[in-house]
Order: structure tokens, then C-alpha cells, then sequence
């Protein structure tokens, strides 16, 4: 019994000695995992084979962990051969890398199209001031075929055309020549002195008195102020010519009005209204391109087409208005052109077609008649010369002319407020004679002047204004 107490004395003792001289580490371990460490004395050995004890493993493993935690803090880098960067720290590093190094691409993206931003603007503010300048610049003439003369009297005719105008989308046809930057004013682009701005001096010739032709068409008794429909809107709506059909054919009805400001070299724009309304109001339902430009404001519309003559010759085009095309084409013979025989005011009015109760006419002069106006009955199919008559009177003296029941009228003067219908030759008799009907150029530079049938009106272009006259028919007095 008292052996095994001695014992287990000893051995309590024995442990109590061990306990004394035993030790516990706690420390984190390379994964970063805490790791206790208990040393014992080794009851035999005096000393340990290895250098290093567990303690130095462990004060090894903290001091790694402190300068990682020292190294983040202060956002540096620390090179541990030992002891590497735990997995979620690396990725957290290499996000932040990527971050930083899109932040630094996006950067220098954003400073790329700002330098790209200045340079547009730079540009523009460059396109503007030469916009600027080329709109001062005065326009470069045009090399002249004669030299040029004095120009018309309206100093707005020296300002450059500005296009075909707002209504250019309605075009059915693709417009060929597209540069309309040469567009100028016939009259003076290539005319001489002798045709431009003529004071209408009527050199009439005697003729016996007045008949009545007995047909129920009366003779023209008065002429009624000028009602205005429309003032055009820009340069090219100087002078022009405008016409309703008598005896409209499908697809355009009898209240179709048609327009060409005839402002320019190229002339080839043909506007429709539905009516008056929309003339007035400036709105085209239709825009045709012709195929050969037009001369002068002496056009047409009879039957469905427009009558007119090709600029720079005498010849004369019938243009189908269904089928948008030429349908007849011919010469007038002997027929002055672009400028040999004008009326008063130039404008290459040397053709000036009409339409009357008895079908379709053109007045111009020949070499022949010596300038005088000349009368021809056409085909309105074939545009051939049925019949011609020659008049005493100058066509350069008059301002415009236009015929009523086979007679032909001339206007005095396209300037003057106050003019009067001079003449009047009846073609059913050959014959002629002076007139005094009063007749008022409102806006004082007339360029046409038309009869209408069916509206029994003279239909005429004042100074950018698209007017009518209402007419009084009747027996004509007694002279
Ligand atoms: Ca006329």
C-alpha cells in the first residue's frame, strides 16, 4: 500500500517539476490558422538537435502577419519569400488593379474626345467665317458673249439666286443640271443695250377705223384695275408667267393654276396650284422639270399642254402635262429669237404665245417684217403655221400684246401707272387700228400679259406680283 502512494507522490512531483518547466505558444500559423505549442523538457537529452524552436516558428509566423497587416495599412507592397498574400487579398488586389487601370483608360479617352471636340468646333467656327466671307463676296461675273450692258434698272436682280426655292421636294424629276448657281437674268446676262429697258414708243401705223367681227365676240371696251393674287417671295419671282388651262384634260381639272418664274438661264420649273387659293396661299401641289428650258414669259397651257419655246432658238415645244413629255416640237420660221425682236422691256420676249376662243397663236417678228409683230394661227397638235399675218406695228415698241377673239392688243407701256391698250389688229380682217384703253401697271415693270378665255381676264406679272385685270367686252365705239 505504501508503495504505490510513494509512486503516485513521485509522479505527482515528478509532473509537478514537468509543469514547472513546461511552456504553450499560441500564434497563427503560415495559412493563417492559430496554432498552440506546448514544450516539455526532455527528461534525457540536454539539448535539441534543431537550432530553432517552435517558439521561433511561431514569432516567425506573427511577425510575417504583422507586416502584411502593416504593408496594407500603409498601401505599400511587402516582399515576403516566406510567407505569401492569402488568396481573397490577391484577388482584391488584382480588382483593384483592373479598376485603376480601366479609371486610367477612360481617362485618357475622355481628354482624346475632348481634343476631337475642339477640333470640330475649331472647324465649324472655321466653316462659318468663310460662309461668312464667300456671302460678302460680290459674285464673279460671268464671261459675257457680247459685252454686258447696263443691267435692269431694279438693283435686286444683281443679288445672286438663291435656289430653286422651298418648294424643290415636290419635284417629280431629278433635277439634271442641280448647279443653279449661274443663274442670272437673261436680259442681261447676254443682251446688248438695244433690248434692255426700251421706252415703249409706239410707231403705229395708220389703219382704217374699227369693224366688228360679228362672231358674239365683242371688242375690248375697258380694262378694270388690277387685282393682286400672289407677290412672289424671292428673285427668281421678278417676271414670269402664269396661265389656266381653257380646256383643261385629266388629271388636272379647269381650277389648275400654273406658274414659272422665269428669273435665269435655266429656266425648266413648272409650279401647279389646285387653285387660286393655293396660288395665292404659295402652295404647289405640283412641280414639273421640263426637258428644255424656256425662253422669255411667253407660255401657254391649251388642251393639257404647256406651249412654250426653248430658250436661245425659235423653236416651239408642246410639253404633255399627263404624260410629263414633249409631244411636239418645231420651228417657227424666220421666227427672231433671244433678243432680235423683244417687246419694249428685252427679257428675250421675242416668242409670246396665246390662247383665245379660236385656238392657239404666237406673235413675235421676222427679218423680214422688219420688226414688226408678226400674227400665226397654230396646230396646237403639231405646232404648224396654218395661217400668218403682218402688222404695221413695231414689236419692240410695245410693252406686251395679247389676243382676244382672233384680235390682237398691244400694251403701251409695261412701267407707266397709268398706260393704255394702244392697238388693236383683227386678224379676221387684216386690218388694225389705234386704241386708248386705259391700263394700269401697278407695280411698274409688267413682263406679261395674257388673255384667259374661260375667266375672260387678262392674266399678267407686275414686279413680283401675279395680278388680273377684269375685262369689259363689247362693241367697240364708233370712231
Ligand atoms: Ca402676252
Amino acid at each position: 500500500m505504501f508503495l504505490p502512494v510513494v509512486l503516485c507522490v513521485c509522479g505527482l512531483l515528478m509532473q509537478g517539476e514537468a509543469q514547472d518547466r513546461a511552456a504553450m505558444w499560441r500564434g497563427n500559423d503560415r495559412n493563417g490558422r492559430c496554432q498552440y505549442t506546448f514544450t516539455v523538457p526532455s527528461p534525457a537529452e540536454t539539448t535539441c538537435p534543431q537550432n530553432a524552436g517552435p517558439e521561433v516558428e511561431g514569432l516567425k509566423a506573427r511577425l510575417s502577419l504583422l507586416e502584411v497587416l502593416v504593408a496594407r495599412l500603409s498601401g505599400g507592397e511587402i516582399k515576403t519569400p516566406q510567407v505569401s498574400q492569402s488568396r481573397p487579398q490577391n484577388d482584391l488586389q488584382e480588382s483593384l488593379n483592373r479598376a485603376v487601370g480601366e479609371r486610367n483608360l477612360l481617362q485618357a479617352e475622355k481628354e482624346r474626345l475632348e481634343r476631337e471636340l475642339e477640333g470640330l468646333q475649331r472647324r465649324l467656327e472655321e466653316m462659318r467665317r468663310e460662309t461668312e466671307r464667300l456671302r460678302n463676296k460680290p459674285c464673279p461675273a460671268q464671261p459675257p458673249v457680247v459685252p454686258p450692258s447696263p443691267p435692269l434698272q431694279d438693283s435686286t436682280l444683281r443679288r445672286p439666286a438663291g435656289g430653286f426655292g422651298p418648294m424643290s421636294h415636290l419635284m417629280t424629276r431629278p433635277n439634271t443640271r442641280g448647279d443653279i448657281s449661274s443663274l442670272r437674268d437673261s436680259a442681261w446676262q447676254y443682251g446688248s443695250p438695244g433690248f434692255q429697258e426700251l421706252k415703249a414708243e409706239v410707231t403705229e401705223v395708220p389703219a382704217p377705223g374699227g369693224t366688228e367681227d360679228g362672231t358674239g365676240c365683242g371688242e375690248l371696251v375697258s380694262v378694270a384695275e388690277p387685282v393682286t393674287h400672289r407677290k412672289t417671295d424671292n428673285i427668281m419671282g421678278k417676271y414670269g408667267v402664269w396661265m389656266q388651262d381653257p380646256e383643261a384634260v385629266s388629271p388636272y381639272g379647269p381650277n389648275m393654276v400654273w406658274r414659272i418664274d422665269t428669273v435665269g438661264s435655266e429656266i425648266r420649273q413648272l409650279f401647279g396650284y389646285d387653285d387660286m387659293d393655293q396660288l395665292s396661299k404659295g402652295f404647289p401641289s405640283k412641280v414639273l422639270l421640263l426637258p428644255d428650258p424656256v425662253e422669255g414669259t411667253g407660255a401657254t397651257m391649251y388642251r393639257g399642254s404647256l406651249y412654250y419655246q426653248r430658250r436661245r432658238s425659235r423653236t416651239l415645244i408642246r410639253y404633255d402635262l399627263s404624260s410629263e413629255s414633249i409631244a411636239a416640237r418645231r420651228e417657227l420660221s424666220h421666227a427672231g429669237f433671244h433678243g432680235q425682236f423683244p417687246y419694249s422691256w428685252g427679257g428675250y420676249t421675242d416668242i409670246d404665245l396665246a390662247v383665245d376662243e379660236q385656238g392657239l397663236w404666237a406673235i413675235y417678228s421676222t427679218t423680214k417684217a422688219k420688226g414688226a409683230i408678226v400674227i400665226a394661227q397654230l396646230d396646237p397638235n403639231s405646232l404648224e403655221v396654218r395661217k400668218t399675218w403682218e402688222t404695221n406695228i413695231r414689236k419692240n415698241s410695245v410693252a406686251n400684246a395679247f389676243i382676244i377673239c382672233g384680235k390682237l392688243y398691244t400694251v403701251a407701256s409695261y412701267t407707266s401707272p397709268d398706260t393704255t391698250v394702244n392697238y388693236v389688229y383683227d386678224t379676221a380682217t387684216s386690218q388694225g387700228r389705234a386704241l386708248g384703253v386705259p391700263f394700269k401697271n401697278k407695280y411698274r415693270y409688267n413682263s406679261m400679259i395674257d388673255y384667259n378665255p374661260v375667266q375672260k381676264k387678262l392674266f399678267a406679272w407686275d414686279n413680283f406680283h401675279i395680278v388680273s385685270y377684269d375685262l369689259r367686252l363689247g362693241r367697240p365705239q364708233a370712231k
